[in-house]
């Protein structure tokens, strides 16, 4: 069974999943950077809604 690795959510069938190998190749290096990503181990994995959430705040931090 797959757990997110920020929030604890389990994985449906459908629902699309990120690891950190995909995060690396999709997301550039101040994603990357933030602190939630830089703990994430090679076997974590993260729910889609988590990394909406860390893309919202890195927005925001450019945005002020
Ligand atoms: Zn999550």
């Amino acid at each position: 069974m797959t757990i997110c690795f920020n929030c604890g959510k389990k994985k449906e069938d459908y629902e699309v999943w990120w690891n950190k190998l995909v995060i690396g190749i999709t997301f550039n290096s101040e994603f990357q950077n933030n602190q939630t990503i830089r703990n994430m181990t090679d076997k974590s994995m993260m729910c889609h809604d988590c990394i909406k959430i860390i893309e919202k705040s890195i927005d925001k931090k450019n945005n002020l």
